[in-house]
């Protein structure tokens, strides 16, 4: 697996965090900042700059991730929930180590209006 980005909020956080639910090369944590009742965030355990990348990986790489996904929500205790990415700064990425959000339950509208306002 390659080293960690020692700049990488998001490695650290790999290496160092709470982890929801861990397996097969890929983390879960709650974000710092939730705009829903519950919000997680899916990483991949090694340093992958965002969603355009998944082009290249291994088709089991890829499958995987898709079901740690999934099972972040079941272990999460969601039945309906998004799932969403943010593929660059122009889209709202902040992060740059690729992430799926995964939010359920009733959304933090005053804090998304919120995050919204700072964008723009
Ligand atoms: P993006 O905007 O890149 O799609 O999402 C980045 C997410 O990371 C945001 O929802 C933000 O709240 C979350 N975040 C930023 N810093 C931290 C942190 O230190 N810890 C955690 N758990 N989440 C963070
Ligand atoms: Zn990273």
């Amino acid at each position: 697996m390659p080293l960690p980005r020692e700049d990488c909020l998001f490695c650290g956080l790999v290496a160092d965090g709470e982890h929801v639910h861990s397996a097969d090369g890929f983390v879960a944590i709650h974000d710092i900042n939730p705009v829903a009742e519950t919000h997680l965030l899916v990483l991949p355990q090694r340093h992958v700059d965002t969603f355009k990348e998944v082009a290249a990986f291994p088709d089991d790489e890829a499958a995987r991730m898709l079901r740690f996904v999934s099972e972040t929500a079941k272990v999460a205790g969601l039945e309906n929930y998004r799932v969403l990415v943010n593929v660059g700064a122009g889209a709202g990425q902040t992060v740059f180590h690729l992430h799926w959000h995964v939010l359920g339950g009733r959304p933090d509208t005053e804090r998304i209006a919120r995050a919204l306002a700072e964008t723009v």
